[in-house]
């Protein structure tokens, strides 16, 4: 499986920027696609990470990916934003759509932006902690088109639709806290970490995947080689029931599509997200929300130990503690990965010294 290499975040952003600079992406896209994707490696979600460049790469070669797009504002409503991502960079598309949400909320208290056709974008996690780093509240649902079905819905044997995540994120209660930001596929898995799972040449846990015939394995090439399998939802019909919501609200209502015959014709990642961003200065808890929130939290937390558990954190906390440990320790990017990120730099012209030298390798 070959060696790990272990990189610092600020050599590795300039490895990412070295490489999207060379797809014809501006220095703005680059650099907005190598913070995005390094922060989620940073954050320990290495699925949504630097892994995702080279897929990026060949989409924007095989232009299937619009290099150097920006958000187009289909109609204006006031606090309802249609946006058309024009398959753009997700990392671009993404960022400029939260900061038109967020400018309009400001003003109305609050704001639906209902966006679709943008390429991939990313850890949804990272557009909540983007409204609440400017005081919103946010919550985003996302569904994922372009690209065969994945997930299997709950009582079925084979695939329908994809990993839709969900993500709502609470602004910090104090200058200088930290926001709550709960963030997740709805599948049991996100799909980047089956890949990154055979990457490494490890197996998913039991009672993740289905193969082809509806059987349960634990082979993450079931997702990749053959007739495919599919990933399950996480809680069951829980799960499976906020996946269809998300599916709808994000495929259906945004002017996007949703699954089904001829959805994943493009051969290309596509999300639609429909996000709420609202103005807690505007709520009725506008005078109060932060001592609930504060009194919440911490009691939540003074819950004991359960045996074998580190405690009780809130969502959010596990990707601070990655980040911390990860910005001090370096980045581990396993063989596979790495030598798939020197490939993508090849097919544009970046040579292997070349990503290696920026990478500080
Ligand atoms: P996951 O299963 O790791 O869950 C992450 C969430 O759970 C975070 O909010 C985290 O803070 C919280 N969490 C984890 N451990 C916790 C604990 N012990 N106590 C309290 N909270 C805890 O996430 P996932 O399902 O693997 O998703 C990974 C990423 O994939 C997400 O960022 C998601 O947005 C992204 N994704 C993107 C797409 C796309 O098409 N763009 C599709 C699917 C998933």
């Amino acid at each position: 499986m070959g060696e790990t290499v272990t990189v610092k975040p600020e050599p590795l952003r300039a490895a990412v920027r070295h490489i999207c600079l060379a797809a014809g992406s501006n220095e703005r896209e680059a650099t907005l696609v190598a913070e995005n994707l390094v922060l989620a490696n940073l954050s320990g979600h290495d699925s949504h990470g630097v892994g995702m460049l080279p897929q990026y790469i060949l989409a924007a070669v095989e232009k299937r990916l619009v290099v150097n797009q920006s958000v187009r504002v289909t109609s204006d409503f006031g606090a309802i934003l249609n946006l058309d991502g024009g398959m753009g960079y997700g990392q671009v598309i993404g960022h400029e759509a939260m900061e038109l949400g967020i400018r309009r909320a400001r003003q109305t208290g609050a704001c639906i932006v209902s966006l679709r056709d943008s390429h991939h974008i990313g850890r949804i996690g990272h557009w909540g902690e983007q409204c609440a780093a400017a005081g919103m509240l946010s919550t985003h649902y996302v569904n994922v088109v372009g690209r065969p079905p994945l997930v299997a819905p709950f009582g079925g044997a084979d695939a329908r639709f994809a990993t839709n995540p969900y993500c709502c994120a609470i602004p910090p209660s104090q200058p200088g806290g930290e926001p709550i930001v709960l963030d997740f596929a709805t599948s049991k898995i996100a799909m980047g970490k089956v890949r990154v799972a055979m990457n490494k040449g490890e197996q998913v846990p039991p009672g993740t995947l289905i193969n082809a015939n509806g059987a349960p394995t634990t082979e993450p090439r079931t997702m990749f080689d053959g007739p495919i399998g599919a990933i399950l939802t996480f809680g069951e019909h829980k799960g499976y029931g906020l996946a269809v919501i998300a599916e709808l609200l994000a495929g259906a209502f945004t002017g996007g599509i949703t699954m089904h015959e001829g959805s994943w014709a493009k051969n290309t990642i596509t999300n639609n997200m429909f996000s709420v961003i609202v103005d807690p200065a505007k709520l009725g808890g506008a005078d109060s929300w932060r001592r609930e929130v504060d009194a919440f939290v911490k009691f939540v937390k003074a819950a004991p130990k359960a045996p074998g558990s580190d405690g009780v954190q809130v969502a959010g906390e596990p990707e601070r503690r990655y980040r911390a440990s990860r910005s001090r320790d370096g980045i581990p990017v396993d063989a596979t990965t790495w030598r798939e990120i020197i490939s993508a730099g090849e097919s544009v012209g970046i040579g292997a010294a070349q990503t290696n030298t920026a990478a500080g390798l």
